[in-house]
């Protein structure tokens, strides 16, 4: 029997980002026992590098805003097709969640007049992203760390212990979810530090893993973006929606090498920095898709009113959403006009005083400065698109954010559907907070209302641990293999066959690629011990990654038209009758399948938000007759 360290708990949250810590705090409130588990140290997540802001119609910029604004605007950039009582939900929240976040002792920069400042973002209409500076991730962490520590304040004076209702563990890793039954029973995992292995005995989990980017070679993500979640989801029988939708954010670093791919916050172009091309051109005008013609201005003059004047003039075409900005580079470098390092300019300096710049983007400038020895306050940037989030994720109800699986929940990144094709910038933040108070208290319910606990089987516990320790005695008989070097391949082959734009023929050059890489991993074999053994941690990881980029070859492979983040260059239009078609992937195990699965129809009251001149560019005829304008 293998050795293995236990604990009880009512809610295992597996991740410390935004979403993770926002449910942790629900779930305990609602009285329940909860672990929070980390595979980094605390506060170490992606929430923490966010940028540019948190989305949230408070109006306080623009009074014109509201939440029906901002459905439609995460509607339009989802290009409908948004889980849209996600996208309902989150709208509507989302000025409630940033307010809580100050009562949580959060402080956002202000308008002159005191209130929470908002600035623009791609994608939405009015000013909506509240900020601090271009650190507000940080911010949100370490309020809701903050909290928690209250939270602990409180059960050590009722019980005398800290720990006693929530307790963190960080540097802890989830490898395996626990199952009796069809019903959730817990986690297992390992400590990084000393490669012990631990068990959660658990009714509820809630995953709120994150990200999947690095199976990508060039990507903003860092180590711990394996998809983990999304892979320990698939493995308990949960399914994955909208896997083929990955964001390529338009602007990452492209020079040095060693810091390709790391992030340059769209915060740049919604303050007034511009995209150029080798010419000095600004190109975005020759980019604005039909869809959006009558929304973004086509000249120079009108795009630099719109910063001023909003109500009068169209927004700038810099601030498309973010799979059109970032096909434009890809373009505008393919004909050969691109920055010296691959990427396209981007220029803040020509059009804010040195001033303004360090003092709105002071991470920005600081980045610049030490990695690239530029400083962006005199001279323009390069960058070019860089993989950054994913949209696709595990299948939730939305209301209570449960996954098909009882006992298993899961928001934010990891949790597919509210930004279906392509996500607004800010809307994750928003996304975190709405959706984990959800998790959080769906898993509360959820618990409160069982009348057993289920308990997993040893024999579940020792595969695991059997499953974890495998790349110490590999058995694929034949050549070692190192995972540093398959992680590679799969990086290499993602990034240039499964990237930014895709065709039938390579996505399949890309599943074979993955399936001989699956035919090595019995054979992956790593040196040394348990102890701190990062070439292990690896080769775990890899069994996430190779699943997690199955399911999005293979949801690529099928979409045959060109949508949000995911574009097919032998079916370049946007499809009618693919809008309403979700692909759901599962697994028995061995094999990967994916199925369709239609949208349900939108609410009538949403539906009438849109106008029908808008919505005949996405839906079929017969969807459109419901509309009062084709009754009309
Ligand atoms: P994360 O914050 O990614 O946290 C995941 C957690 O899960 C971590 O604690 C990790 O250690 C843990 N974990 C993962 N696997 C395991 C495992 N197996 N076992 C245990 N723990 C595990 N969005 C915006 O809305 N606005 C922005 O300005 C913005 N800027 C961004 C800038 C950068 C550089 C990046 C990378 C992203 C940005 N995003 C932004 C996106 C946004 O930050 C993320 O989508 C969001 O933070 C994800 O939050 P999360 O809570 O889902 O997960």
């Amino acid at each position: 029997m293998t050795q293995v360290e236990r604990h009880t708990y009512d809610v295992v949250v597996i991740g410390a980002g935004g979403a993770g810590l926002r449910a942790a705090i629900e779930a305990r409130q609602h009285g329940l026992r909860t672990a929070v588990v980390c595979k980094s140290l605390f506060g170490k997540a992606h929430t923490v590098m966010a940028e540019g802001g948190i989305a949230a119609s408070m109006g306080n910029v623009n009074s014109n805003d509201n939440w029906q604004v901002h459905f439609r605007d995460t509607m339009r950039g989802g290009k409908f097709l948004n889980n849209w009582r996600m996208a309902e939900l989150h709208a509507k929240e989302a000025p409630d969640r940033v307010w809580e976040l100050e009562t949580y002792g959060a402080l956002f920069d202000r308008t002159k007049d005191g209130r929470i400042s908002q600035r623009n973002f791609g994608g939405h209409e009015y000013p909506r992203l509240a900020h601090v500076g271009d650190r507000t991730g940080l911010e949100l962490i370490r309020t809701l760390q903050q909290k928690i520590v209250s939270l602990q304040q409180e059960d050590k004076a009722e019980t005398g212990d800290f720990e006693a209702k929530i307790k963190v563990f960080a540097e802890c890793t989830v490898t395996e979810l626990l199952k009796d039954g069809d019903r959730i029973a817990g986690a297992f995992g390992y400590w990084r530090e000393s490669g012990r292995f631990i068990q959660f005995d658990a009714p509820a989990v809630v995953l709120a893993t994150g990200g999947i980017g690095k199976s990508f070679k060039v990507t903003s993500n860092s180590w711990e973006y394996t998809g983990d979640g999304h892979a320990l989801a698939l493995r308990a029988g949960a399914t994955l929606i909208n896997m083929e939708f990955i964001q390529f954010h338009p602007t990452g670093m492209v020079w040095p090498p060693s810091v390709k791919g790391i992030l340059v916050t769209e915060g740049v172009r919604g303050d007034g920095g511009v995209l150029r091309n080798s010419d000095g051109k600004r190109f975005m005008f020759e980019y604005i898709p039909e869809v959006f013609k009558d929304k973004y201005a086509d000249n120079e003059d009108e795009a630099d009113r719109w910063y001023t004047d909003p109500d009068g003039n169209r927004r700038t075409p810099d601030l498309l959403p973010r799979d059109e900005v970032a096909r434009a580079i890809n373009s505008e470098v393919k004909a050969g006009r691109g920055s010296p390092h691959g990427g396209v300019f981007l220029d803040v300096s020509s059009r804010l005083p040195a001033e303004e710049i360090r003092r709105r983007l002071p991470s920005m400038h600081h980045q610049f400065k030490e990695l690239a020895d530029v400083d962006i306050t005199a001279e323009p940037m390069e960058v070019g698109p860089t993989c950054h989030y994913v949209m696709g994720g595990v299948e939730v109800e939305p209301d209570t954010a449960a996954a098909r699986v009882p006992g298993l929940f899961a928001a934010g990144e990891v949790a597919g559907g509210m930004h279906g094709s392509n996500r607004l910038g800010g809307n994750s933040l928003s996304d975190l907070l709405v959706f984990g108070r959800r998790a959080g208290l769906g898993a509360a319910k959820y618990v409160d209302g069982l009348d057993k606990r289920p308990a997993a089987a040893q024999s579940d516990v020792d595969a695991a641990a059997e499953r974890a320790v495998r790349p110490f005695d590999p058995r694929g008989g034949g050549v070692e293999e190192n995972p540093y070097t398959l992680h590679s391949e799969l990086q290499q082959s993602m990034n240039d066959l499964v990237g930014i734009i895709r065709k039938a023929g390579e996505i399949r050059q890309a599943l074979a690629k993955i399936e001989e890489i699956k035919g090595r991993i019995p054979s992956v074999a790593v040196e040394g011990h348990r102890q701190f053994n990062p070439g292990w941690h690896l080769a775990i990881d890899l069994y996430n990654m190779i699943l997690v980029s199955e399911c999005v070859a293979r949801a690529a492979l099928l979409r045959e038209e060109s949508r949000g983040g995911h574009t097919r260059d032998d079916h370049p239009g946007m499809a009618a009758n693919w809008r309403n078609r979700l692909l759901v992937c599962s697994t028995d195990g061995n094999e990967v399948s994916v199925d369709e699965q239609p949208q349900i129809a939108m609410r009538e009251d949403l539906f009438e938000l849109f106008e029908i001149g808008e919505l005949e560019k996405y839906y079929t005829d017969d969807e459109l007759a419901a509309h009062p304008g084709r009754k009309a």
